[in-house]
């Protein structure tokens, strides 16, 4: 999307009357909390139909509904939301069911930096920027006869780890690859997992000091994944695999954590080099972002992934975070976003954070 059509639109807009519009679905419970919180008015999109739910939870039910029948709809919507001058806040499921392809011809104002998109959906790009960051990727296996150590088997596209699989073997993997589905085949990183909550704001300095602007740690998580984060109940993963049953990485939750106080140093320095290289290559990863890694035991971080967004696992913290109570009472990552455009707003900065 050209960055002068949404300055055009933006210039039309209320910006004392903006509204925070998101889909209804993953986090848009605490982008619409923390927008109220922020005085901001909340307009949520259903797919289908889910009203009903948000009758239960009154605190992040947005203040008005609107209904379409698929993600495709929402094109339609584009004048009725351009006349509630509302700012569109990306999201997982947003993102993943619209296609990254779709959400970047969305026509209205969105928060952050769409660019990031075409470097986060391409696994080859992903790993170019987070290696020019100097992060430790976990080894890519090109060729799968060349297992010699246990492997994790991805399929590109895949939601929330669905049909991944381990394999210690060329022999394993051949018994269950699906060859038509395209893949990638990656070291399996022993070691805990830690999803790190970022939030790097471009045009604020008050928090770890960038080359532009500050980045802070907000939170983080680490996802339950169902079947290998339970498998040892009914037995080891050998005897089961034996009979014939896989553990799976399918994401059912998410449990809040903390980490040794060492280790935070580095988590900074992560995301500052994930930052900085991003304003070399896009013009920045702007608001919210989570590192996706394994610590393993010589305390060394892998990261397999990032997700330039909010994400499912900020949503433990609705009323603030071990680390954001230490910044700001109450502060979740959906009304950190809300700070951001209200302070870009007050501003006149609203083009630098929007897209
Ligand atoms: P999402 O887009 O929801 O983040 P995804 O489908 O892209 O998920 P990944 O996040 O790459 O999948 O991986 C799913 C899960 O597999 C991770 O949460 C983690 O538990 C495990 N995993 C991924 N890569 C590795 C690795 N290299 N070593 C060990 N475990 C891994």
């Amino acid at each position: 999307m050209d960055k002068k059509f949404i300055n055009d639109i933006l210039a039309a807009y209320d910006i004392k009357n903006l509204t925070i519009a998101t889909v209804c679905s993953h986090s848009s419970l605490q982008i619409f909390n923390g927008a109220k919180k922020e005085g901001f008015k909340t307009l949520g999109i259903t797919i289908g139909g889910r009203e009903k739910f948000y009758d239960a939870f009154p605190l992040g039910k947005p203040d008005e509904f609107i209904r379409v029948e698929s993600y495709d709809e929402i094109f339609s919507l584009k004048e009725e939301l351009i006349e509630r001058n509302a700012i569109i806040i990306p999201h997982g499921s947003f993102v993943e069911y619209l296609g990254a392809e779709n959400f970047l011809k969305l026509e209205l104002p969105t928060f952050g930096n769409r660019k990031v998109l075409l470097w986060e959906s391409d696994r080859k790009k992903e790993r170019e920027w987070l290696e020019k960051a100097g992060l430790t990727m976990p080894k890519e296996i090109k060729n799968p006869k060349d297992i010699d150590k246990p492997v994790i088997v991805k399929y590109h596209g895949a939601k929330g780890g669905k049909g991944f699989f381990i394999a210690k073997t060329y022999e394993e993997f051949e018994e269950r690859i699906n060859w038509n589905k395209p893949f990638t085949i990656q070291e399996f990183v022993m070691g805990t997992r830690y999803y790190l909550h970022y939030f790097y704001s471009p045009i604020q300095d008050n928090a770890y000091k960038l080359s532009k602007g500050s980045l802070q740690l907000l939170s983080m998580d680490r996802r339950d994944e169902t079947t290998i984060d339970e498998v040892q109940r009914i037995g080891s993963i050998k005897e089961l695999e034996e009979v014939g049953i896989h553990p799976t990485f399918v994401v059912t939750g998410n449990i809040p954590i903390v980490m040794r106080e060492s280790l935070l140093p580095k988590v900074f320095s992560m995301g500052e080099n994930v930052v900085e290289t991003s304003l070399e290559l896009f013009d920045g990863v702007i608001g919210s972002f989570c590192l996706e890694t394994v610590v393993t035991e010589d305390l060394e971080f892998k990261v397999f992934e990032i997700s330039a967004r909010i994400v499912a696992g900020t949503n433990p913290y609705i009323s603030g975070s071990p680390y954001s109570e230490l910044i700001q009472p109450n502060l979740s990552t959906g009304r950190r976003i809300a700070q951001e455009i209200k302070y870009a707003a007050s501003h006149n900065l609203l083009e630098e954070i929007l897209s």
